[in-house]
């Protein structure tokens, strides 16, 4: 069993999820089909199934390609997005498994980023694919919903197990990082966690994958109690209230103008 990522675009990642036992793969957000497939054929893979996280064009550009190049593919798409993941052909809802050979994913429904954005867990390969709402230590903009929905998808997903690998849509993690570090100077969980990726990026290696477990130790939005981040927030925003939403919300918009 093993999960391939593959790079897409400037900063973006498709993922493998293959089978082992019957060679059969899966990809998670597919921007460029070419890459996916060389890395199929470069693999002596079989691909039978898209699995997209939202709609979002750098999570779903390659689909058209790729069921081009596959005819009979199967193309999940969550019914929250209304269509607008190209190619569907199967409609997923929270709650609701999908199937890569003898794997089977759960969809979770994480609204907010988009909202029917879904994440894929998979508790035989220990990991969740979480598309642009958990980023290791940042998370996704709220385009579609509002911050108390960001804060309840955000809480499905830390309800995983601690061990669980979070597998996400884009590299952004040193910079998440170093937004973090404005909270929390002397998280050392964090501190470590930067220095880690500082090293990797300049070797060019991916950040991917943390664990929900880690998370939790270093992701501002998965640390809105901690008493250093708030004591922070208040230097900044005297005014703040204590209301953990409130608490997201600004840090969320701090993010945003990082
Ligand atoms: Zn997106
Ligand atoms: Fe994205």
């Amino acid at each position: 069993m093993a999960i391939i990522p593959v790079p897409q675009l400037s900063d973006n990642y498709a993922y493998l999820v293959v089978d082992d036992q019957t060679n059969q793969c899966g990809v998670v957000d597919c921007a460029e089909a070419d890459k996916v497939l060389a890395e199929v054929n470069r693999r002596q893979l079989r691909l039978v199934a898209v699995l997209p996280t939202h709609w979002h064009f750098d999570h779903v550009g390659g689909n058209q390609d790729l069921v081009r190049a596959i005819p009979g593919l199967r193309v999940y798409g969550a019914r929250g997005e209304h269509g607008r993941i190209p190619a569907q052909t199967h409609e997923v809802d929270d709650g609701d498994t999908v199937e890569v050979g003898t794997l089977k994913g759960r969809v979770i429904g994480i609204p907010a980023h988009t909202n029917g954005h879904i994440a894929y867990y998979f508790p035989q390969l220990n990991s969740v694919f979480t598309g642009d709402t958990l980023f290791i230590a940042g998370c996704g903009r709220v385009f579609e919903g509002r911050a108390q929905t960001m804060v309840d998808s955000l809480a499905k997903l830390a309800a995983l197990p601690d061990s669980t690998r979070v597998y996400c849509g884009h590299e952004y993690t040193e910079k998440n990082l170093r937004f973090a570090l404005t909270l929390e100077p002397n998280n050392p969980a964090l501190k470590s966690k930067y220095e880690w990726a500082k090293a990797v990026r300049a070797e060019g290696k991916y950040t991917i994958p943390s664990t929900i477990g880690d998370e939790k130790q270093f992701n501002p939005f998965l640390r809105i109690d901690s008493p250093e981040l708030r004591t922070n927030l208040k230097k900044l925003v005297p005014t703040l209230s204590d209301d953990a939403v409130a608490v997201f919300a600004k840090v969320r918009e701090l993010k945003d103008r990082f």
